[in-house]
């Protein structure tokens, strides 16, 4: 089943817009698969931002995500996962976005645009093993698999 990376951007965070996506994502009937909260050392940021490396924004951009606080870093799995988010998502600036979108309707401007969602399903699958190289954390037991007996 195809699965794709998001991450809520420190700016998401501190603006407790988590639930919000969260939310969203859930309601779309997306498996949450993996989620934690980190601060990302740089050597993460600059992996992860590579094919920026040569753009003027990289530098600011590596700090941003390095020292403005927490990200929350989440493996979400189900159908056509990697282009329904980033259409969910919408386009990097904010004010480019022309339907309600997250960044339409939350990002303040391209740096602070509240989240990160993989671009296609190979750089998903890259983006994963590179933030969960512990794999995912969730386990697929429902509550329903087993009879458990509360007294
Ligand atoms: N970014 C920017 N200016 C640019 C390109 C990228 O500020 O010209 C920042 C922006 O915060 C964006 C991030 O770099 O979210 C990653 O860029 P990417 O091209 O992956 O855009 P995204 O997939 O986030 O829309």
């Amino acid at each position: 089943m195809e699965k794709t990376f998001v991450m809520i951007k420190p700016d998401g965070v501190q603006r407790r817009l988590m639930p919000e996506i969260i939310r969203r994502f859930e309601e779309k009937r997306f498996t949450l698969k993996g989620m934690k909260m980190m601060s990302v050392e740089r050597d993460l940021a600059e992996k992860h931002y590579e094919g920026l490396s040569g753009e003027h924004v990289f530098g600011r951009l590596v700090d941003y995500i390095v020292s403005s606080g927490p990200v929350v870093a989440m493996i979400w799995e189900g159908e056509n996962v990697v282009e329904t988010v980033r259409e969910m998502i919408g386009p990097t600036r904010p004010s480019d976005c022309e339907s309600a979108t997250i960044r339409r309707e939350f990002g303040i401007d391209k740096i602070r645009n509240v989240i990160h969602g993989s671009y296609s399903v190979e750089i998903a699958n890259k983006e994963i093993a590179l933030w969960f190289p512990e794999g995912p954390l969730v386990w697929d037991n429902k509550i329903n698999n087993h009879w458990y007996k509360f007294d």
